[in-house]
């Protein structure tokens, strides 16, 4: 038997079946740019996963050598045992997550997905040390090893401090932590942590400069993250992302494991896009959210809000608004956080129903950064299949609310904040929805606290706003009631 030839064909066969998985993965993330599509996105993304696991097993189960032909895989039961409690706890973990509660799984999941880069680059660096002398280690294996500890472990901590900042952890403090000189702390250690890499390529002989090199990224990361306020965590989670995709193919390029190159490429250039994305949208750079402080006291300076609103609200009623809306011709929803905390959808769709057989024209205006993530609006209004068509974005809406008769905000805030266009403001420049300029705006949400910037909102001062206070919820289906009975 011509066991060369055959030892040929398995590493083209594995070598064919990663790039299958690597293609589901491309043609899958492709899929995720539009909600219609996503959904067949995440099962390709799913599909290409499951071919990499069975091609591993192949790849590292079939020995072919002079004279042998083997299938044996060392602890596979630990393997599939390891796999199976995973599968499980991400199946669980995903049924149960509630849709604002998505930032905190996916930053739980990047800092496993960095601690698990770091685990394998150390014990495949371990399994090195121990078959290979050292000197004969090659410089760009070193050089991954040392990337795959640095970034896995930052993403590591810093996901977890999200984590706990998100939840509301009470032993993580929710806003900006800032102390005298702390730049410079995260500058030195960011220095110790490259400079034990430099000496850990000089001396590939010992195990234990890696293990101080993730030590120092684990302090990194806590400290990086501890300085950035609860209001900017979505992008530092969408930054960790991209890290936790650059640590897996710094350990692609250790284990010479081509998959885990191309999938963790792929995340790290994605996580990147969707950072710019949101600072774009904040009209915030990165360098500003990642060491600016914003959510801590600055947030709060400007006018308070006790002078803004001070004898200027006007509360409304579901009854009244119903009729307001009984003459209108044009309407606009803007959904923000709140719509999805009240789980509010489906009377927003049924109250958009109704309008639309009275004959009145009815959008949606979505802001790039309602809710909590990018896209959270658009998910939660095309599971009420809301024609796409009907989802205006910012460019699109704001020229056509000084034709609009009512703009029905729900749950939003930040995002319709005209502080924005007041340079003074903490979120100057930010882009907003301009539903001041429609001719009433009614503005249901529970009380007048701030959004997640933290700070008041002269909107609900205005001349033609109309406070409907109350849950979400239950005042959108009050108003369907209402406007149904008219
Ligand atoms: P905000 O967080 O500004 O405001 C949400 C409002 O919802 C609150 O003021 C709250 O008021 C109200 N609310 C909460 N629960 C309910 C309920 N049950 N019923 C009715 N209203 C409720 O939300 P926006 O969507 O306007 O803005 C998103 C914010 O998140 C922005 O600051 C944005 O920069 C930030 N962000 C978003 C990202 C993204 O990708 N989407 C990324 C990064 C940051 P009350 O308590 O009075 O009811």
């Amino acid at each position: 038997m011509d066991y060369q030839a055959l030892f040929d064909a398995k590493e083209v066969v594995v070598g064919l079946l990663y790039l299958i998985s690597a293609i589901f993965f491309v043609v899958g993330i492709k899929n995720l740019s539009k909600p219609k599509t996503a959904p067949r996105g995440n099962m390709l993304g799913a599909a290409g996963m499951f071919i990499a696991f069975v091609t591993a097993f192949l790849d590292f189960g079939i020995h072919i050598g002079p004279g042998v032909i083997e299938v044996t895989f060392d602890y596979w039961y630990i393997l599939v045992a390891a796999i199976g409690l995973g599968a499980v706890i991400g199946v669980w973990s995903a049924l149960g997550v509630k849709m604002t509660g998505m930032p905190q799984m996916v930053a739980i999941f990047n800092g496993f997905g960095g601690g698990a880069s770091l685990l394998v680059a150390g014990v495949f660096y371990q399994f090195e040390l121990e078959t290979t002398s050292a000197s004969e280690l090659a410089i760009p294996m070193l050089v991954a090893t040392v990337l795959s500890g640095l970034i896995g472990a930052v993403t590591f901590s810093g996901s977890l401090i999200a984590y706990g900042k998100l939840q509301g952890l009470k032993i993580i403090p929710g806003k900006p932590v800032s102390y005298k000189g702390d730049l410079a702390v995260k500058l030195i250690l960011l220095v110790a942590a490259l400079t034990l890499g430099i000496i850990m390529l000089l001396n590939p002989g010992m195990i234990g400069w890696y293990w101080f090199i993730v030590a120092a990224g684990i302090i990194l990361g806590v400290l990086l993250v501890i300085g950035i306020g609860g209001a900017d965590m979505p992008v530092v989670i969408s930054l960790l992302n991209s890290y936790s995709g650059l640590a897996a193919a710094a350990t692609g390029f250790v284990l010479g494991n081509i998959v885990l190159i191309i999938a963790g490429s792929l995340v790290g250039a994605s996580g990147l896009i969707l950072t710019m994305i949101m600072c774009k949208a904040m009209n915030r750079s990165l360098v500003n959210v990642l060491f600016g402080g914003f959510g801590g006291d600055s947030a709060s300076s400007g006018e308070s809000a006790d002078s803004m609103y001070e004898g200027k609200i006007t509360q409304t009623s579901s009854e009244e608004v119903a009729m307001v809306l009984e003459s209108a011709r044009r309407v606009v929803f803007v959904p923000g956080y709140g719509m999805a905390v009240a789980r509010a959808a489906t009377p927003v769709r049924q109250l958009s129903e109704a309008l639309e057989k009275a004959g009145v024209e009815v959008a949606f205006g979505i802001h790039p950064v309602a809710g909590r993530m990018p896209g959270h609006m658009n998910v939660l209004l095309a599971e009420e299949s809301i024609p796409y068509d009907k989802l205006l974005d910012l460019d699109s809406v704001n020229p056509t609310f000084k034709q609009t008769d009512v703009v029905i905000v729900i749950g939003a805030n930040d995002v319709v904040n005209p502080s924005a266009r007041d340079e003074h403001s903490p979120i100057s420049g930010m882009p907003i929805l301009d539903v001041d300029q429609a001719q009433t705006c009614v503005v249901i949400k529970r009380s007048l606290s701030p959004g997640f910037a933290g700070i008041p909102n002269p909107l609900f001062a205005k001349d033609n706003t109309l406070m409907l206070f109350g849950d979400g919820k239950k005042m959108m289906e009050e108003l369907v009631k209402e406007y149904k009975e008219l």
